[in-house]
């Protein structure tokens, strides 16, 4: 991605919060990748991969950690012609949801805070490929800009 001076230097003058900035990726306190799961920011996932799997932590206004109760989530694969349905699993206080193959894909999740509520969907675009900037992953990527995906 190009990385602009000249945007970091205003994003450092406004005080703007990269993991709460809506330039690019937003990142949370465990270097992991924030999906907004709630209509008003008030539950946010912070997304990390392991061994195959996303880790899925919940996290509050404030960046801290929500604890895992009768909070649901279910992930579907992007593929819209054929949608497949992943097995979320809840351990050790996180969402575990298996990854699909390959370096780039879309994951759809669904979240609902209580049994009873609505779900919120999120999309989850992982790309493998290293930033060149950052050296992150692009679907981690820190850099301050708006990056946009074809
Ligand atoms: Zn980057």
């Amino acid at each position: 991605m190009k990385t602009s001076l000249l945007a970091l230097a205003a994003v450092l003058l406004l005080g703007v919060t990269p993991a709460l900035g809506h330039g690019g990726v937003q990142l949370g306190p465990n270097g992991g990748r924030i999906l907004e799961l709630s209509k008003n920011e008030t539950v946010h996932g912070e997304v990390t991969a392991k061994d195959g799997f996303f880790h899925i932590a919940l996290l509050d206004t404030k960046m801290k950690p929500v604890e895992l109760k009768d909070q649901t989530l279910t992930a579907t694969t992007g593929d819209r012609k054929k949608p497949e349905k992943l097995v979320v699993e809840k351990k050790d206080g996180k969402f575990v949801v298996p990854m699909q193959k390959g370096d780039e894909f879309l994951t759809i999740f669904q979240f609902r805070d209580s049994p009873s509520a609505r779900p919120v969907t999120a999309r989850l675009t992982y790309d493998a490929t290293l930033c060149s900037a950052c050296k992150n992953a692009e679907w981690l990527c820190k850099c301050p800009s708006d990056k946009e995906r074809k």
